[in-house]
Protein backbone atom coordinates (compact mmCIF):
# COMPACT_ATOMS: atom_id res chain seq x y z
CA UNK A 1 0.00 0.00 0.00
CA UNK A 2 1.15 3.72 -0.35
CA UNK A 3 1.47 6.24 1.94
CA UNK A 4 -1.32 6.54 4.70
CA UNK A 5 -1.47 10.38 4.83
CA UNK A 6 -3.59 12.29 2.49
CA UNK A 7 -2.40 15.40 0.87
CA UNK A 8 -4.98 18.15 0.42
CA UNK A 9 -4.64 21.27 -1.24
CA UNK A 10 -5.53 25.08 0.28
CA UNK A 11 -9.22 24.34 -0.90
CA UNK A 12 -9.25 21.28 1.17
CA UNK A 13 -9.60 19.58 -2.11
CA UNK A 14 -7.91 15.72 -1.39
CA UNK A 15 -4.87 15.71 -4.20
CA UNK A 16 -3.40 12.16 -3.10
CA UNK A 17 -5.10 10.08 -1.05
CA UNK A 18 -7.70 7.94 -0.10
CA UNK A 19 -11.48 9.05 0.77
CA UNK A 20 -13.01 6.93 2.81
CA UNK A 21 -16.23 8.92 2.86
CA UNK A 22 -16.26 7.89 -0.87
CA UNK A 23 -14.66 4.97 -0.97
CA UNK A 24 -12.21 6.37 -3.83
CA UNK A 25 -8.37 7.03 -4.97
CA UNK A 26 -7.74 10.64 -5.65
CA UNK A 27 -4.23 11.25 -7.56
CA UNK A 28 -3.05 14.81 -8.93
CA UNK A 29 -6.57 16.07 -7.44
CA UNK A 30 -8.97 13.67 -9.90
CA UNK A 31 -10.81 10.70 -9.14
CA UNK A 32 -9.11 7.34 -9.99
CA UNK A 33 -10.93 4.61 -11.26
CA UNK A 34 -11.67 1.72 -9.30
CA UNK A 35 -10.27 -1.40 -10.00
CA UNK A 36 -12.99 -3.76 -10.72
CA UNK A 37 -13.36 -5.26 -14.16
CA UNK A 38 -16.19 -4.06 -16.26
CA UNK A 39 -18.23 -7.02 -16.24
CA UNK A 40 -18.73 -6.13 -12.47
CA UNK A 41 -21.03 -3.18 -13.53
CA UNK A 42 -19.77 -1.36 -10.55
CA UNK A 43 -21.16 2.22 -9.41
CA UNK A 44 -18.29 2.78 -7.21
CA UNK A 45 -17.54 6.40 -6.80
CA UNK A 46 -14.18 6.28 -8.61
CA UNK A 47 -15.70 4.53 -11.61
CA UNK A 48 -18.76 7.07 -11.68
CA UNK A 49 -17.01 10.11 -10.87
CA UNK A 50 -13.28 9.05 -12.90
CA UNK A 51 -10.87 11.96 -13.72
CA UNK A 52 -13.76 14.85 -12.05
CA UNK A 53 -11.92 16.93 -9.91
CA UNK A 54 -12.21 16.51 -6.35
CA UNK A 55 -14.78 18.84 -4.49
CA UNK A 56 -12.98 21.91 -2.99
CA UNK A 57 -13.76 21.19 1.16
CA UNK A 58 -17.17 21.25 2.17
CA UNK A 59 -18.59 21.03 -1.69
CA UNK A 60 -20.03 18.00 -2.89
CA UNK A 61 -18.23 18.74 -6.45
CA UNK A 62 -20.55 18.11 -9.67
CA UNK A 63 -20.66 16.14 -12.49
CA UNK A 64 -18.12 16.47 -15.93
CA UNK A 65 -19.03 15.31 -18.99
CA UNK A 66 -17.36 12.54 -20.76
CA UNK A 67 -15.67 15.32 -22.73
CA UNK A 68 -14.33 17.20 -20.21
CA UNK A 69 -13.44 14.14 -17.89
CA UNK A 70 -11.24 12.80 -21.37
CA UNK A 71 -9.80 16.46 -21.89
CA UNK A 72 -8.55 16.27 -17.55
CA UNK A 73 -7.00 12.80 -18.10
CA UNK A 74 -5.23 13.91 -21.38
CA UNK A 75 -3.49 17.17 -19.58
CA UNK A 76 -2.56 13.93 -17.29
CA UNK A 77 -1.01 12.13 -20.39
CA UNK A 78 -3.90 9.41 -20.02
CA UNK A 79 -6.00 8.35 -22.37
CA UNK A 80 -9.88 7.32 -21.76
ZN1 LIG B 1 -15.79 -0.61 -8.57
Amino acid sequence: MRQSTNEYDAEGRLVNGYDYQRQAWAVAGRWVRCGHPEAMGCRCWGKVHEGEETPKKGETGRTWTREENKRNWAALGIAL
